[in-house]
């Protein structure tokens, strides 16, 4: 069991799962839920998260593979609703080099602007 009293503590996107932490929601089923990044690195920035709370890709299991497969359709999905029909980024940031901060599963939609390469 972990000693690090942080490790107990649930992420701000499990709060806005449990409904204690507002956020911006455009889609939710019964596998995950998608809303608009606080803070937009794009004109639309939208954070597509499971339910089931995987901190990293690292830790994506085997019976968790429809699931990531069913986070991208819906990542397709929501930029399809917003309107980047001239295309778009998807982004899951892992580990501390990778700059994740949310260690809940999340992938990035970004668009609505060119986008650079490679990124910093
Ligand atoms: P990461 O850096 O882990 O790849 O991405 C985490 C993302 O979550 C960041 O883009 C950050 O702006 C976003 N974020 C952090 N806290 C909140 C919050 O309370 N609400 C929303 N909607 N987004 C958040």
């Amino acid at each position: 069991m972990s000693t690090d009293p942080a490790a107990s503590e649930p992420t701000i996107f499990q709060k806005i799962l449990d409904g204690d932490v507002p956020a911006d929601i455009v889609y939710e089923d019964e596998q995950c839920i998608a809303f608009h990044d606080v803070n937009p690195q794009a004109p639309t920035h939208i954070l597509v998260i499971p339910r089931k709370p995987i901190p990293t890709v690292d830790d994506i299991s085997p019976d968790d593979e429809a699931l990531v497969g069913h986070l991208f359709r819906v990542a397709s999905k929501v930029a399809e609703r917003e309107g980047l029909d001239n295309g778009y980024r998807t982004v899951i940031n892992c580990g501390d080099d990778g700059q994740q901060t949310v260690y809940h599963l999340h992938v990035h939609v970004l668009g609505g602007r060119s986008l650079q390469w490679p990124p910093g």
